[in-house]
């Protein structure tokens, strides 16, 4: 029996890619009150052994071999970094030829053991979704002692030793990070950071949408303005 699950292949630039989520339920070290897996029942900030790892990666093996997919995408039900075998996921899907990339909100990259993890990753993604410490804490809801500051080095230190594709995903959440005032604090934290590529999002969630979501016209601006920021190119 696998415990991991899949959503269905699609093509992006023209790659044909699985999304794979290897948490059997969620486990994250932050609790989102947007979070659209519910709430974090299991938050923690060490690695987590789930049961039917053997039987998850001989389904995940023939699934990259019988769709010839090109790039698996670890996206999962929360951090999957916490997963303790996701050193053997990689190295089987590295051993495939197929290429990586790893979903992860990015606190994580601060601590040395999955910086070793996430630099064996062809692409790797992560997330601002607030920009000061009191919303950080309020709607964000990270393990005790996290702070927004190092959420925000872990991954530009993270990002200056990394050789692979750095993708940032920001999510503009309405009377959080709508205002000018944040979006120029944004654009420091792009530039400081560097990512390769940048991609904006807005609540979209249903659930979400009334109270957090903002204006077609409001994003538009928003995303032209983060997305043509020109960071500084890794050495
Ligand atoms: S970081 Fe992502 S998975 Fe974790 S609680 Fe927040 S939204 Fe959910």
């Amino acid at each position: 029996m696998s415990s991991f699950s899949y959503k269905d292949i699609y093509i992006e630039d023209g790659r044909k890619i699985v999304e794979v989520n290897i948490l059997p339920e969620k486990y994250c070290n932050f609790d989102c009150i947007f979070c659209p897996i519910g709430r974090s029942y299991n938050k923690v900030d060490t690695p987590q052994s789930f049961e039917n790892m053997n039987d998850s990666l001989k389904e995940l093996e023939s699934m990259i071999e019988k769709n010839g997919v090109e790039l698996v995408f670890i996206n999962s039900k929360g951090e999957a970094l916490l997963n303790d075998k996701i050193y053997d996921i990689i190295e089987l899907i590295k051993r495939k030829k197929v290429s990586v990339r790893l979903l992860s909100n990015g606190y994580l990259f601060g601590k040395a053991e999955y910086i070793k993890i996430a630099n064996t990753c062809d692409e790797v993604v992560g997330e601002i979704k607030t920009i000061s410490e009191e919303d950080f804490q309020k709607i964000q809801r990270p393990i005790v002692g996290y702070i927004l500051d190092e959420y925000i080095s872990n991954m530009i230190l993270f990002n200056r030793q990394y050789r692979g594709t750095f993708i940032l995903d920001i999510t503009v959440i309405k009377g959080y990070n709508d205002d000018d005032k944040s979006i120029d604090k944004i654009k420091s934290i792009i530039q400081e950071l560097s990512p390769d590529k940048v991609i904006v999002e807005r609540m979209n969630d249903e659930k979400f949408k009334k109270k957090l979501g903002i204006s077609d016209e409001r994003f538009e601006e928003i995303s032209k303005e983060l997305c043509n920021i020109k960071s500084v190119k890794k050495q």
